[in-house]
């Protein structure tokens, strides 16, 4: 396959790309020397500080000019209709520029599921407001007890005149501090097989009896909560698909980015930074990398992991480019990506030796603003969000390569 651009696609990324050089907010340009990891489009969106909130909205606004908050959904639903490729080159320059996505999951698992298993009605709320930038989503799946085996979930609701009632827990529920909205997979029919006693609700996050706590992440971040339903009355119209077969839709919400090119790009980087500190006069004096051969040999060992995981994204967009559904192939990029960017991590933590436990970024000690100390710890749930790693071999082992089932 030739991984040139064709001429259109060239044509295509100097647009994205001018977009971006002309549109892209201050606070957003790392480049301007934006802190790492500031500027998530859904917290800023309802932030305190009007500078925040305006980044948040201009940004929205720019690609939603051009249907690039959702460049996969169809242009008849206000989408894009990017092709596959033209999905990829997006995808590619907005990494490249590390520019905020914006429509979160709104864009990437509701609006698709509502596009496919949803009425008219529910489209015509639902969607433009997910264009717009205005209402942003949460996802609530996850259950204390059940996360690999999604389908053991608890959380109740029973039907009472028009509307769901809901009890129960979900957990992990990223986003639910800052969304507006919820949609979540519910139990009502607990005599049915598991699979199919499951039902798929939307809700208002504020609605009453619905309560959002924090969980406070080992960085001591706020990224995920813990959201109990205490009476919590939905209408029924809110109701996605058949009753007792949301399991079918829950299962269809397909992120369509599963090439993992943001990742691989986000690898690159990193190691090309990490490399580029580690040799300048600034950093060589904390580096370890002229005293050990291993680590040299590890950083050799990280760009040529960083190449393959291209490799992986360039299979799995060909495959979209023929129509193909990318399954195990999928799982295989994931679970490379997410095993790479804690091996990157803890690569960047030794190469600075003791200067790789400082944790405040304005410590004037600790290199490159110690974002690899806090990669370090950032990095763990990455093999255990969006099914763990042992889930995506199971997969690779099964349906990959045709093995027993244990
Ligand atoms: C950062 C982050 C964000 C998240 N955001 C959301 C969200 O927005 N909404 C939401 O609903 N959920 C969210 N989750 C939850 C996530 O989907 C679950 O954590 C995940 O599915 C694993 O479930 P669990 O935590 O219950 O672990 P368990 O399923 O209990 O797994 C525990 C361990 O057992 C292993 N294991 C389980 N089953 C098998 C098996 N069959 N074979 C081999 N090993 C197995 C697992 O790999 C893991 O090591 C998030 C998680 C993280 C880390």
């Amino acid at each position: 396959m030739d991984w040139n651009d064709s001429e259109e696609q060239v044509i295509f990324r100097a647009q994205v790309r001018e977009v971006i050089e002309t549109k892209l907010p201050e606070r957003y340009r790392r480049s301007s020397g934006a802190e790492e990891g500031a500027g998530s489009w859904q917290s800023d969106r309802i932030s305190k500080d009007p500078e925040a909130r305006k980044a948040a909205t201009d940004w929205a606004n720019a690609l939603a000019e051009r249907g690039w908050i959702a460049p996969h959904w169809p242009k008849e639903y206000g989408g894009a209709g990017l092709t596959p490729m033209e999905q990829f080159v997006f995808k590619q320059e907005m990494a490249q520029a590390q520019a905020p996505g914006v429509g979160g999951m709104g864009v990437s698992l509701l609006g698709p599921t509502l596009i496919v298993h949803g009425t008219e009605a529910q489209r015509a709320e639902h969607l433009p407001r997910i264009l717009s930038g205005e209402v942003a989503w949460a996802e609530g799946y996850s259950e204390p007890g059940a996360g690999s085996d999604l389908a053991s979930l608890q959380t109740r609701a029973i039907k009472d005149g028009d509307d769901y009632v809901i009890n129960g827990q979900k957990i992990w529920t990223s986003g639910a501090h800052t969304a507006d909205w919820l949609f979540a997979l519910v139990r009502t029919d607990p005599e049915a097989p598991k699979h199919r006693g499951i039902s798929f609700l939307m809700m208002d996050i504020h609605t009453p009896g619905l309560n959002v706590r924090p969980l406070i992440n080992m960085a001591w971040e706020h990224g995920f909560n813990e959201t109990f339903f205490e009476d919590v009355r939905v209408p029924a119209k809110n109701l996605v698909g058949d009753e007792n077969r949301g399991w079918y839709v829950g299962a269809s919400l397909l992120d369509f980015e599963r090439s993992n090119i943001a990742g691989a790009i986000e690898n690159r980087r990193i190691l090309t930074d990490l490399i580029a500190y580690a040799t300048s006069e600034d950093g060589r004096g904390q580096s370890r990398l002229s005293q050990s051969d291993s680590l040299r040999h590890e950083v050799a060992e990280a760009y040529v992991q960083t190449e393959v995981l291209f490799n992986f994204s360039f299979r799995i967009i060909s495959m979209q480019n023929r129509g193909l559904i990318p399954n195990y192939e999928a799982s295989t990029s994931k679970l490379f990506n997410s095993e790479l960017v804690q091996r990157s991590a803890r690569l960047g933590t030794k190469v600075f030796g003791l200067y790789g436990n400082l944790w405040d970024r304005h410590d004037p000690r600790a290199p490159m603003g110690a974002q690899f100390t806090r990669r370090y710890v950032t990095s763990i749930p990455s093999t255990i969000a969006a099914g763990s790693s042992e889930i995506q071999r199971n997969i690779i082992a099964t349906r990959g390569l045709g093995l027993p089932r244990g």
